[in-house]
């Protein structure tokens, strides 16, 4: 076992991605107003933007995809990703969507009600959009430890404060809480992992209370390896048996299938109870497609089908989790300041005290984005002063985050260590410069704060 660390995995087909100069990088991203998401995907060399909808499927898979059965009802495709759910995650009934948020969506329209709180570790934006629509009061309860940038030690960053969960049903009372969600890994704070112990914790508290508990799924692979590693009683069960333990402790789940299912669309939505299933699938059809595709191809849903048994193999989660922990702690010796312990699924850099001298206004963690690009063909993410801040409604003064970080994403079995090196000695050398960096300005963005990351435009300070 000590020699075999290598990727569980051989190459088979190739990707070829281009390699470019400084003086082409910096004209291209110049022509894109300086923001990454403006960038053509082929100007980029190494794309860390997201993990999700990146992964690279298998043979299997792609075999998969020719078995792939269009039937627009009752597709041999819908039934093997139903009994792969079934036996990976335990939950009788499961509705394909086309993408996570959908589930979200029909989620939403299940549970939320008018007034009510929906309690959360940190709630995904998909959701918590939808739940606000509806009139819900989305409230995170995440433990103290995983709001901070802080590189405290602790294993689970993700849990839910159970003391905070409990005062906050006595205060507000059980009916004006229709559903208690848990994020695994925990997005948010950067691919944090919730133990077992806590879910089971919550779910206990929920059953008491009569609220039902749902699980966003999305890297519920990757939380039941940390589970694995870092949790007592677990380091000699399968992730399989982790898993459905997990889920047991729920009344069904939502999942992005652009994670971990590894496949690069799709999701679905799971229950329990026979009687809330037929408005999920009524919901499907308006929304989505028929009961037995849900806005998927049969050869999508097959790719899944294989893909969710291919998640939860051993091997692959130990390279995929190491391979994120080796970025980090190679940029760690470099003397990058990074969050600690790095997650799931990313690597997050605190700008603010890589550039101490950039001041929130002038966007420290896009500046470092954008230097980082210009250094290395590496487009990571700013999540910070430019994507959450937000406007006092009645002064229209900026309020901005208290992290501003920069996120560099792995994607799944698509990049090698070598690639990692590549991201690691481009940041360093930014890092060495950063007493010369200066801000952007932000010359554009659209009418609706939350999402101006996306379409912003900049200029360099000089
Ligand atoms: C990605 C994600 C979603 C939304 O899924 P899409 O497939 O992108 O629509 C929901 N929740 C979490 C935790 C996610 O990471």
């Amino acid at each position: 076992m000590k020699f075999l660390n290598a990727e569980p995995f051989r190459i088979k087909v190739i990707e070829p991605i281009k390699k470019s100069t400084r003086p082409e990088r910096e004209e291209w991203i110049k022509k894109a107003d300086f923001n990454v998401f403006r960038l053509e995907a082929e100007q980029v060399y190494i794309d860390m933007i997201t993990d999700s909808g990146t992964s690279a499927m298998s043979s299997n898979q792609w075999a998969g995809v020719m078995k792939g059965d269009e039937s627009y009802a009752g597709s041999k495709s819908f039934y093997n990703l139903r009994n792969s759910v079934q036996d990976i995650m335990g939950f009788p009934y499961m509705q394909p969507t086309h993408q996570g948020r959908a589930a979200d969506f029909i989620m939403s329209q299940l549970y939320a009600k008018k007034g009510g709180y929906i309690l959360g570790n940190l709630h995904f934006d998909s959701f918590k959009g939808h739940a606000e629509i509806a009139g819900s009061i989305p409230v995170d309860l995440i433990i103290e430890e995983g709001r901070t940038a802080n590189s405290n030690p602790h294993p689970f960053k993700g849990n839910m404060d159970i003391k905070k969960l409990q005062n906050f049903i006595k205060q507000h009372g059980s009916e004006n809480i229709p559903l208690i969600i848990i994020t695994i890994t925990s997005n948010g704070n950067g691919g944090q992992p919730v133990s077992i112990n806590n879910i089971r914790m919550v779910s206990v508290i929920a059953k008491a209370n009569k609220i039902p508990l749902m699980i966003d799924a999305a890297r519920f692979a990757e939380n039941c390896y940390f589970i694995k590693m870092r949790e007592e009683g677990y380091e000699d069960k399968t992730i399989k048996e982790i898993a459905l333990e997990l889920f047991s402790y729920a009344d069904g789940c939502v999942m992005s299938s652009k994670k971990d299912g590894l496949v690069n669309i799709g999701g679905f939505i799971c229950t329990r109870h026979e009687e809330l299933f037929p408005a999920i699938n009524q919901l499907a059809i308006i929304n989505e497609g028929f009961v037995t595709y849900g806005g998927m191809s049969g050869r999508d849903l097959e790719a899944l089908a294989i893909g969710l048994y291919e998640g939860v193999e051993e091997d692959y989660l130990e390279y995929r989790i190491n391979q994120v922990a080796y970025l980090g702690e190679q940029l760690a010796k470099k003397g990058v300041p990074i969050i600690l312990p790095t997650g799931g699924h990313g690597v997050y850099v605190d700008a603010q005290k890589f550039y101490p001298n950039i001041p929130q206004s002038e966007f420290p963690g896009q500046a470092m984005v954008v230097e980082l690009f210009k250094t290395g063909g590496v487009r990571g993410v700013e999540l910070g002063s430019c994507a959450f801040s937000k406007k006092n409604p009645e002064t229209g003064k900026i309020i901005f985050p208290d992290l501003e970080l920069v996120r560099l994403t792995v994607s799944r079995r698509v990049y090698t260590n070598r690639h990692m090196d590549v991201v690691v000695n481009a940041l360093a050398d930014v890092f060495e410069r950063r007493n010369e960096m200066k801000g952007l300005k932000l010359i554009y963005e659209g009418p609706i704060i939350s999402l101006r990351h996306f379409t912003a435009k900049f200029e360099p300070i000089s």
